[in-house]
């Protein structure tokens, strides 16, 4: 874990969070592009080189960090037309990309075929038909994956299960087929190269992901006459938010169960890990505005909130907050909460923290993964600064211009 008290003072790796913070001041995301590197090579190690990585950029899609990622030779899930710019603006080509998404418009799908991405991981047969028919009109064949639904339950929050059948996402065993008669009918326009699945983020352990693969591998069997060359399992593997309290699953259990159960398909595995690879490489930065007691809490205010990481209000997530600068050592219980005109924006509740006043730094710890990327403009307070910290060197992130997107 990059976050370490010495003495009374926080630092994220070897850099001194309080002088971070006076230098580039708050609120302010840091990511530890070192830990960063050494999780992708855990990763590939662990699939003992075999697998084709597509990290999925909507969990942070900070240009260093992509730029990292491609220098790693890892690819790219996109989810929007947006994400397909935005990777290949920095230094991707169009044959690291994975698309994926339940609501591809025409227009990015005929993006991502002019472009002549990798795959397009379709879900539903109403897009099958859509892509079919762009394809046509552009004179491409389009490669595909079939998302399917394996219909398995899992352990985290209900937001983000994505592979039980009352989920939006993917296509279950009774579109199989219909399925069948389009690839059939449209041969000419669709080549299906993947089955695929994702079956939900922050996975806690790996029972659920093995019973999805387990289920998948017939259709895998069932559709091999198209074509197919990949099984892609998606992402979900989960990071420890508690400070060891939670053993989440190693790159190492997750590379020996997904080589085991397909060793038979002699397929080429592909997988899309978002958190896993960045979440515990980063932290929020933020400013204690106002300390204020109430007979009931202590609340601690702060210069970010819900708009700058929205996970804590929108999945009841939790995230560590550390004093920058432990004072006396003394603790209290505090609500850490935001400016924004909601009841719904806070950081933590009724968290014991070494006590604070205003002024005070803390770091919000584990925010690497959908904290930036998730940001908003809420309330018009802008958005936070975004530093990598890689060999050594802090690098200040130039803004993102919307106008770089769709
Ligand atoms: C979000 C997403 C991922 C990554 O999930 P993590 O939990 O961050 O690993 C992978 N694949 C798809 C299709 C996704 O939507």
């Amino acid at each position: 874990m990059p976050m370490n008290y010495k003495g009374s003072h926080l630092y994220f790796g070897k850099y001194k969070v309080e002088t971070l913070a006076k230098k580039f001041g708050t609120p302010t995301y840091i990511y530890d592009l070192d830990l960063i590197a050494q999780n992708i090579q855990k990763h590939i190690s662990a699939f003992h080189g075999n697998v084709g990585i597509h990290y999925a950029m909507k969990a942070n899609a900070n240009p260093q960090i992509l730029r990292l990622m491609k220098k790693k030779k890892i690819g790219i899930d996109a989810v929007s037309g947006g994400e397909l710019l935005w990777a290949l603006k920095h230094d991707f080509v169009a044959q690291d990309i994975i698309y994926s998404g339940v609501g591809k418009s025409s227009e990015e799908i005929e993006l991502a075929l002019r472009k002549n991405i990798k795959l397009i991981n379709v879900e539903s047969p109403a897009e099958l038909i859509r892509i079919a028919l762009i394809a046509k009109r552009l004179k491409k064949k389009a490669r595909i994956g079939i998302r399917y639904n394996p219909d398995v339950s899992v352990d985290t929050h209900p937001y983000i299960t994505t592979g039980f059948r009352e989920n939006k996402f993917g296509m279950d065993k009774s579109f199989l087929p219909e399925l069948k008669n389009l690839l059939t009918k449209n041969k000419k326009h669709i080549l299906l190269e993947a089955i695929s699945l994702h079956i939900g983020s922050q996975l806690k352990n790996l029972s659920p992901l093995s019973e999805a693969i387990l289920k998948t591998k017939p259709v895998y069997k069932e559709f091999q006459e198209f074509g197919l060359k990949y099984f892609d399992i998606g992402g979900g593997i989960a990071i420890d938010y508690h400070d060891d309290t939670e053993s989440p699953p190693s790159f190492v259990e997750y590379g020996q169960m997904a080589q085991t159960l397909l060793k038979d398909l002699n397929c080429k595995i592909l997988c899309e890990p978002g958190r896993a690879l960045v979440g515990g490489a980063g932290a929020l930065l933020a400013k204690v505005e106002y300390i204020k007691s109430t007979p009931f809490k202590n609340f601690a205010i702060v210069n970010t909130g819900m708009h700058h990481l929205i996970r804590p209000s929108l999945y009841q997530a939790h995230h560590r907050v550390l004093a920058a600068n432990r004072h006396q050592g003394e603790t209290l219980t505090y609500d850490v909460v935001g400016p924004i005109c909601e009841s719904s924006d806070f950081i933590a509740k009724s968290r014991i923290i070494s006590k604070l006043e205003a002024d005070d730094v803390v770091a919000i710890c584990e925010a690497g993964a959908y904290g930036f990327t998730m940001a908003s403009f809420y309330n018009l307070h802008r958005l936070p600064k975004e530093i990598t910290l890689y060999k050594g060197r802090a690098t200040e992130t130039k803004p993102m211009l919307i106008k770089d997107l769709l």
